[in-house]
C-alpha cells in the first residue's frame, strides 16, 4: 500500500493507483449441493469464516446500487467497500444464507435466472434446488438487492439480438413484476459479454451489470462490465483475506486479452453448430 493511500484512508491500491475494490460471487450455501455446481458451493460453515473475514478487514459491504451511485457520480463510496453478490437463485438463498446475512447486519446482491426460479418456467441450468420467485420480495425486505441474471442462463455474446433482447427485457420485466419496482441491475451469465451485449444491456434499461473476469473491481470499472471474483469450495479464507485485502487478482478495468476474444468466437461458432447450452 502507498503512504498516499494510507492518508486518504481508501485502503489496498493497484500498482495502477486503483483502489481495489472485492466484488465476491457465490452461487449456492450448502453442505450437499448438485456435482455440477459443487466446485462453485461453498459450506454454511466455509461461508461464515468468510464473513468472519470481511468482519475483520474493516471493509463496509454494500450493494450493486452503491457501486452504480458511485459511477454515475451521484453518491461517493464509502471508505473501502465490499460486495457479495449472489447468482442464480439456489434454494439456500431466501433460507439460511438471507438469515445469515440479516443476522450480521450484512447488505448482498442477488441475481436471479427468473426461468429456473418460476414455476413452469425454462432455463438452461441442469437441475439444482432452486428458490421460488415470489420469495424474491422477501429476500429484499431482508436486505438483499435483486438484480437480473436473464431468463435462460443462457451465453449473452452468441445469442441473436432478438433472443439477446429477450433475455435482458422479460427477466427484467418478470422480477420487476415480483417485486414492484424498477431493476436496474445485471449479471451475465458465466460472466460472458461482449461490446455489443453490454450496450444491449444499457438499452434494455440496465445501469450496471457485472461480469466475472476472476478479477478485483475498483472505484472506475466500467459500469457494464464490473468485474467479480467467483468463490470456489477450494478457496481458502486466506484467499478471501487476501482479495479483502486488495492483493491475489488483477485490478479492472482491463482490456480483454486475445485468449478472451478466441473464446468467444469459439463459442460463438459453437452456438450455431448446437443451438443454447450450458457452459458448465
Ligand atoms: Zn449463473
Amino acid at each position: 500500500m502507498s503512504t498516499s493511500a494510507r492518508t486518504r484512508g481508501e485502503g489496498p491500491i493497484s500498482p495502477s493507483g486503483t483502489p481495489a475494490i472485492p466484488v465476491f460471487l457465490y452461487h449456492a450455501v450448502m453442505d450437499d449441493p448438485p456435482d455440477w455446481i459443487a466446485e462453485f458451493t461453498v459450506t454454511p460453515r466455509q461461508f461464515a469464516a468468510h464473513l468472519d473475514a470481511i468482519a475483520c478487514s474493516g471493509r463496509t459491504p454494500v450493494t450493486i446500487s452503491a457501486i452504480a451511485d458511485h459511477l454515475a457520480g451521484r453518491a461517493p463510496l464509502p471508505p473501502r467497500p465490499v460486495l457479495l453478490t449472489f447468482d442464480d437463485g439456489f434454494a439456500d438463498l431466501p433460507g439460511p444464507t438471507a438469515e445469515t446475512l440479516a443476522g450480521r447486519g450484512l447488505p448482498a446482491t442477488a441475481y436471479l435466472t427468473t426461468g429456473a426460479i418460476t414455476p413452469g418456467g425454462r432455463s438452461l441450468l441442469p437441475p439444482a434446488p432452486m428458490m421460488a420467485l415470489d420469495r424474491a420480495a422477501e429476500l429484499e425486505r431482508s436486505g438483499m438487492e435483486i438484480g437480473s441474471h436473464t431468463v435462460t442462463h443462457a451465453q449473452l455474446d452468441t445469442l441473436s439480438g432478438k433472443d439477446l433482447a429477450y433475455e435482458l427485457r422479460t427477466s427484467k420485466a418478470v422480477l420487476e413484476d415480483a417485486l414492484g419496482h424498477e431493476v436496474r441491475h445485471l449479471a451475465y451469465p458465466h460472466g460472458y459479454n461482449s461490446p455489443r451485449v453490454r450496450a444491449m444491456s444499457a438499452r434494455a434499461g440496465y445501469e450496471t451489470a457485472t461480469a466475472v473476469r476472476h478479477a478485483l473491481s475498483s472505484d472506475h470499472d466500467e459500469r457494464y462490465r464490473i468485474a467479480r471474483l467467483i468463490v470456489r469450495r477450494t478457496h481458502t479464507v486466506a484467499d478471501v483475506q487476501g482479495w479483502l485485502a486488495g492483493a491475489g487478482a488483477r485490478v479492472a478495468p482491463y482490456r480483454d486479452g486475445p485468449k478472451t476474444i478466441a473464446w468467444r468466437w469459439y463459442r460463438r461458432a459453437r452456438a450455431v453448430v448446437h443451438g443454447p447450452e450450458f457452459a458448465g
